[in-house]
């Protein structure tokens, strides 16, 4: 007995000599990297660096969701963002309308970064993840399909009081719209002057539907459930792009 209990006992000092040694490496490492990403002339480039704040025309990385997340949980850095990339958002008071309708963070938006918009009251991060979806997909694939750019998202609002509506019927629960967290698309204006409409150009192997189509998928990559025509007979003429939701696009 005596004899097994000497043996173990290198054992037990190699393991925790070993464990040691690991979590001091992975201390220095981590003192390190934060040392490279909080350095203000750090050489790592912004939009890979989750430190500093989104920029809505910097390219998309890995890193882009945490800044989006961050910035939308941030009314300051939210408007800071918009504000940089040109984004037309203006400050209004925050709307408390009952326990379950309102907008915080809220403001009027008028333009995205190349595309304007009827002037609509909405929060700042939906505002946020349109402006990225206008940004890095919408106007990539018009150029792409279309040979022109958006100059115009048409839409039919975001904030209403009101609870979900479903192919069934009104549900009890409050819709997104209730707080502003959602936006319905309708169509575009191109700059050659074309109208799209989702009821119009969704159907059909034409170059307006590829289009449609596509920006359609890439909304998903921004918003958090996303409804659209091929969903129900009630989304035959829009998108609805919520900010909320549990990753459903369909
Ligand atoms: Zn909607």
């Amino acid at each position: 007995m005596e004899n097994e209990a000497k043996k173990r006992r290198p054992f037990l000092q190699r393991a925790a000599l070993f464990l040691l040694s690991s979590v001091l490496s992975l201390v220095l490492l981590g003192l390190i990297a934060l040392w490279v990403l909080l350095r203000p002339d750090s050489v790592l480039p912004d939009h890979w660096n989750p430190t500093r704040p989104l920029s809505i025309t910097a390219p998309v990385t890995p890193v882009t969701r945490w800044q989006l997340r961050a910035a939308s949980q941030d009314e300051a850095v939210c408007r800071g963002v918009l504000a940089q990339a040109g984004v037309g958002f203006s400050q209004m008071e925050p709307l408390v309308s009952g326990e379950h309708c309102g907008i915080s963070q809220r403001g009027s938006l008028s333009s995205l970064v190349g595309a304007q918009v009827t002037p609509i009251e909405t929060r700042c991060a939906t505002a946020l993840r349109l402006a990225m979806w206008e940004h890095h997909d919408i106007q990539p694939a018009a150029r792409q399909h279309l040979g022109s750019n958006v100059s115009q998202l048409l839409h039919i609002g975001s904030y209403n009081c009101r609870k979900m509506r479903t192919a069934r019927g009104n549900e009890d629960a409050w819709s997104s719209h209730a707080t502003a967290a959602a936006f319905d698309i309708t169509g575009a204006l191109l700059a050659d002057g074309r109208r799209l409409t989702l009821l119009k150009d969704w159907k059909g192997a034409t170059d307006e539907s590829a289009f449609l189509r596509q920006i359609w998928r890439g909304s998903c990559k921004w918003f958090r459930l996303v409804l659209g025509p091929d969903y129900n007979r009630l989304h035959a003429d829009h998108f609805h792009l919520q900010t909320s939701g549990w990753g459903f696009c369909r």
